[in-house]
């Protein structure tokens, strides 16, 4: 099975993408979570990726399409994959379409995660992620075991470089332009699925796999 989360940044995409990976058995994949980890390992992508980030833009395209194809060309996602954060842009879209095609292959699922303006907000400056295993939690509403600290992996908590919310302000924008054209482009190809994404986790994941099956 192939999905793909669609939704503005702090939708809850992430969240649901990994509660979907764990479920059916099959790799999340996180464009954020690739880049995040080559700016952490200060390799040329992540530096290059960096300057584009920390200012909430979208990182081109060129390096994004590839780095993906890369990551689902690998031996665990032959039996699919839950990607999360791409593609972001009509381009990514029809680029991994043609690869796909190429296979004989296309996506099955393309679920977005419909949440306000005003709840992004609100949400994001809660949010603390984990650098090292991927995870996120929200000081309020997921908040870890011990405070500060990874529930599965024990690393330290961080509040990201692009959460501020002058940062968050311009990512939605960015979104708006670029992203949200996304819904009307499944919609088109008769595979997206709508859920309501400002109900409580584990209701957002019900309708979620109701709709997998
Ligand atoms: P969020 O979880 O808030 O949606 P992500 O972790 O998916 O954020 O992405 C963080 C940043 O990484 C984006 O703001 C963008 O700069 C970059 N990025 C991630 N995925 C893509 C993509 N598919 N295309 C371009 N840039 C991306
Ligand atoms: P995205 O990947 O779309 O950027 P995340 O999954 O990282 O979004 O979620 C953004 C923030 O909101 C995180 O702090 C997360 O713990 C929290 N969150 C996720 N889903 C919900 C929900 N249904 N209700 C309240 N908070 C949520
Ligand atoms: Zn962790």
């Amino acid at each position: 099975m192939k999905i793909i989360m669609l939704g503005a940044p702090g939708a809850g995409k992430g969240t649901q993408a990994i509660m979907i990976a764990d479920k059916y058995g099959i790799p999340h994949v996180s464009t954020g979570d690739i880049f995040r980890a080559n700016i952490k390992n200060n390799t040329p992508l992540g530096q290059e990726a960096k300057t584009y980030m920390d200012k909430g833009m979208l990182v081109p395209d060129e390096l994004t399409v590839k780095i993906l194809l890369d990551r689902v060309a690998q031996d665990d996602c032959k039996n699919g994959y839950v990607l999360d954060g791409f593609p972001r842009t009509i381009v990514q879209a029809d680029v991994l379409k043609d690869a796909l095609n190429k296979l004989g292959d296309h996506i099955d699922h393309a679920i977005n995660v419909d949440v306000p303006d005003e709840n992004i907000i609100k949400r994001m400056s809660g949010r603390r992620a984990c650098v090292k295993c991927g995870a996120t939690y929200h000081i309020e509403h997921v908040p870890p075991k011990k405070e500060g600290i990874c529930d599965n992996c024990g690393e330290a908590l961080v509040l990201r470089d692009d959460d501020k919310p002058e940062t968050v302000k311009k990512r939605l924008d960015v979104y708006h332009e670029q992203t949200q054209p996304l819904i009307d482009y499944y919609n088109k190809e008769g595979i997206l699925k709508n859920v309501d994404g400002t109900q409580e986790m584990n209701k957002v994941f019900e309708d979620i796999t109701k709709i997998l099956g």
